[in-house]
């Protein structure tokens, strides 16, 4: 399998390419020349296999040839040695929840496994590189605890340093070794221009850097896998029932996975994208006419205030158009395509309160800011189909963090403070060990230069 890049004019690449360079040079993002379809057969024997098994086989058409099967095989089941409940809510109504990995966010199923590669392929080829993340909470943990301790690799992390919540810092700043954690007064913004200054500073060309973040289609791949999981555990019995999946989105990464996976012959009948405030993909869908939102909006889904999803070029891809980083539309997209097959709304914070409290008095359920809006986002999409009979119909909707990621939102509306999992005990005796930089790039440079 070649890597094409969305802007097109850089050349086709392998997969091993693709992982360790994360953008294509002509600033375009990676995809898959075809998209692999699995047999209907193979999609229904999902049903007996675990987690990791289904990984491989969602992952291996993408990696034929460029891996071996027992290292691919290793890597996903090192990768996965924790759960993905799917909580029943009502008639046949499920919330998949993606937070029980180390981190408690989603962002550990794609860390995890492109970590893993990416040490794969550093050994093969005797190099090293040095990772630079600039996070506002959740990618940083979720990097940094998957690349912790792996060889071949130096981990630099910058953060802004109002927007992370102290357990978010913590479980960044208390790890040590390869893990390197600086904090800036700066927003995310910032930290975000830093790390693309240093790209395309050819003073540090010796530095090998590369990228963590969700352009890299070595966490694309991963992230595909849990939708064909979620149909795995809940379809009928010799029935491939379509599915709704509802999708809380920000940089778009997770809903490429469902599209990829509907691609690929998941029997899909809606994927939901809900977005916070920032509505550009809902307007685009709309009207057709993409207008980035600038600057990004302030939500209480704080993993989601993105202005401009970095991964919708690869959506407009998916539909046979052609749009840059900038969001210039190159070539359109077949629009109708995209509107049968996919559904957006824009969820408010009012709203997104308003769904954590009705889910936890109606139905027990538990919700953080950003599965609510996703939960939201489903409520919205019967309300806009009042004609379909949607009783027994399968809906999946993703919960992509912890609640106890967020205990003072929650506090404030439910008036209890959420259980901490497993992986977010222990954090506040834990030492923190980080840096404080001024938001310059000279600094920073200066900084890297004396990490070599
Ligand atoms: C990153 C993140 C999202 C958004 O995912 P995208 O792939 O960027 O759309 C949603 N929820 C949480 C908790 C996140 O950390």
């Amino acid at each position: 399998m070649r890597y094409y890049s969305t802007n097109l004019s850089s050349e086709p690449v392998s997969f091993s390419q693709a992982l360790l360079k994360g953008q294509a040079p002509d600033k375009g993002l990676y995809m898959p020349e075809t998209i692999p379809v699995l047999a209907e057969e193979a999609i229904l024997g999902f049903t007996g296999k675990t987690y990791d098994e289904i990984a491989f086989e969602v992952a291996w058409p993408y990696l034929a040839g460029a891996i071996g099967e027992d290292e691919l095989h290793r890597i996903v089941k090192e990768a996965y040695d924790f759960d993905v409940p799917l909580e029943h809510v009502g008639a046949r109504k499920y919330v998949m929840r993606l937070d029980q990995g180390p981190t408690a966010s989603f962002k550990d199923f794609a860390a995890r496994m492109m970590g893993r590669l990416m040490q794969y392929y550093l050994k093969l080829e005797g190099k090293k590189l040095l990772i630079l993340t600039a996070t506002s909470g959740d990618t940083g943990s979720a990097v940094a605890n998957a690349f912790y301790g792996l060889d071949n690799i130096e981990l630099v992390v910058l953060f802004p340093r109002a927007e992370v919540t102290d357990r978010q810092r913590k479980q960044m700043t208390t790890l040590g070794k390869n893990v390197r954690v600086l904090a800036l007064d700066a927003k995310f913004d910032d930290c975000q221009a830093l790390v693309k200054q240093a790209f395309a500073d050819p003073d540090l060309d010796h530095l090998s850097l590369s990228s963590a973040n969700s352009i890299n289609i070595g966490r694309l791949i991963p992230q595909i896998v849990y939708y064909f999981y979620a149909f795995s555990r809940l379809r009928l019995e010799n029935h491939p029932e379509k599915t709704i999946f509802s999708v809380p989105s920000g940089n778009f990464g997770d809903m490429m996975g469902g599209l990829l996976a509907m691609k690929m012959g998941l029997p899909v009948k809606k994927i939901i994208i809900a977005t916070n405030a920032n509505d550009a993909f809902p307007g685009f869908l709309r009207t057709g006419k993409y207008s980035k939102i600038e600057p990004s909006r302030n939500c209480i889904s704080s993993a989601m205030n993105v202005g401009h999803p970095s991964n919708l070029a690869r959506v407009v891809a998916l539909y046979g158009g052609v749009m840059d980083e900038l969001g210039t539309m190159h070539k359109p997209a077949d629009m109708d395509l995209m509107r049968k097959e996919l559904f957006s709304v824009s969820i408010p914070d009012e709203q997104t309160r308003e769904t954590i409290r009705h889910a936890y008095q109606a139905n027990k359920l538990m919700l953080e800011p950003h599965g609510a809006v996703g939960w939201a986002g489903l409520k919205e999409y019967f309300k806009a189909n009042p004609d379909q009979d949607l009783e027994d119909q399968l809906c999946i909707s993703l919960e992509t963090a912890h609640p106890a990621k967020f205990p003072d939102e929650i506090q404030r509306l439910l008036g209890i403070v959420p259980t901490l999992p497993k992986s977010l005990e222990g954090l506040d005796g834990k030492k923190e060990i980080y840096e404080e930089l001024p938001n310059n790039y000279p600094d920073f440079k200066e900084y890297l230069l004396k990490q070599s």
